[in-house]
C-alpha cells in the first residue's frame, strides 16, 4: 500500500470523512481504470461523503419527527381511493404549502389513508430540509393541558412551534375539555401564518364545536386553520379492512383447500 494512500485515508478519517475513507481504495482503482482527471476523482470521492451525510441527516430528522410508521407517497395506491385527487396530492408534495405556511386538512373515515398521506408529506418536507414533528391530537392536547395547569404553556408550546410542519393526527376522536381546547387554540393561533399544520380528522367541520366543547373556540380555531389551507375530503373504503379481508380469504383457502364458501 503506497504511503500516500495511507496518509490520504488517515487525513479523511481525522476530518470525519469516514464514508470517503472507507471507499478510498475502490475509488482510486476506478479512477485509474477510467483514467479520471484529478478533479473528477476528487468530485467522485466527495460525492460519496455528501450522499452519506445527506442520508444521515435525513435519518436523524426522521427520528426526530416521531412518525408512527414510515410510509411514502410512492407506496400510496391512488387507484384504491378514487375520491383522492392524485394530482392535488402530488402538488402538495411540491411543498409550496410549507413555504407559504399554509395548512393541509385530511378528513375522512378510519383507514382511508389520512395518516399515511400526512406521514408521506412529512417525509417529503424532511427531504427538502424542513423540520417536521408528528403528534397525535390526544397526546398534544394532554401535554398542553398539563403545561397550562403548571403555568408552563409558553415553554411547552415551543416544542410545537419550532418545526416548519406540525402533523396533528386523529383530531376529534375524543372530545376535549375547555382547558384543552383553549390550549389548542393558543397553538393554532401561534402557528397561524408562521408554520404549516397537517391535520387529520374523522370529524367534519360541523362537529368541531362538539369536539372542542365550545362553538366560539371551534369557530376561532377553524378560522385560522382554514384561512390558508388545502382540504382533502377522503371518502371510501378502509384500506385496513380490505387488507384484513384479503388476509382472511387467503388464510381460509389455505385451511379449507379453496373450494369451500367463505364464512
Ligand atoms: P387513517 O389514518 O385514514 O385511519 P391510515 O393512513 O393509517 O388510515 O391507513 C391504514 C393503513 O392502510 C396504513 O398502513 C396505510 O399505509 C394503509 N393504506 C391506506 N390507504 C392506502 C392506500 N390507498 N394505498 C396504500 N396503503 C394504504
Ligand atoms: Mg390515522
Amino acid at each position: 500500500m503506497p504511503v500516500a494512500v495511507e496518509q490520504a485515508r488517515s487525513h479523511l478519517e481525522s476530518l470525519g470523512l469516514t464514508s470517503s475513507a472507507a471507499v478510498l481504495d475502490q475509488r482510486l482503482d476506478q479512477a485509474a481504470h477510467r483514467q479520471l482527471s484529478y478533479a473528477e476523482f476528487l468530485a467522485d470521492l466527495l460525492a460519496v461523503e455528501v450522499a452519506a451525510r445527506r442520508e444521515r441527516y435525513f435519518k436523524a430528522r426522521t427520528r426526530l419527527a416521531h412518525f408512527p410508521f414510515h410510509k411514502t407517497l410512492e407506496e400510496f395506491d391512488f387507484a384504491f381511493q378514487p375520491s383522492i385527487d392524485e394530482r392535488r396530492v402530488r402538488e402538495l408534495a411540491q411543498l409550496a404549502f410549507v413555504r407559504e405556511a399554509a395548512n393541509v386538512l385530511l378528513l375522512g373515515p378510519p383507514g382511508v389513508g389520512k395518516t399515511h398521506l400526512a406521514v408521506a408529506l412529512g417525509l417529503k418536507a424532511i427531504e427538502a430540509g424542513y423540520g417536521v414533528y408528528f403528534v397525535r391530537a390526544h397526546d398534544l392536547v394532554e401535554d398542553l393541558r398539563r403545561a397550562m395547569a403548571e403555568h408552563k404553556l409558553d415553554r411547552r408550546l415551543r416544542v410545537y412551534l419550532a418545526p416548519r410542519v406540525l402533523i396533528i393526527d386523529e383530531f376529534g376522536v375524543w372530545p376535549y375539555d375547555r382547558l384543552a381546547s383553549t390550549a389548542l387554540f393558543t397553538l393554532v393561533s401561534a402557528r397561524y401564518e408562521r408554520g404549516s399544520i397537517i391535520l387529520t380528522s374523522n370529524k367534519g367541520f360541523a362537529e368541531w364545536g362538539e369536539v372542542l366543547g365550545d362553538n366560539v373556540i371551534a369557530t376561532a380555531v377553524l378560522d385560522r386553520l382554514l384561512h390558508h389551507s388545502h382540504v382533502l375530503n377522503i371518502r371510501g373504503e378502509s384500506y385496513r379492512l380490505r387488507e384484513e379481508r384479503q388476509a382472511g380469504l387467503v388464510g381460509a383457502r389455505v385451511v379449507m383447500g379453496g373450494d369451500n364458501p367463505q364464512p
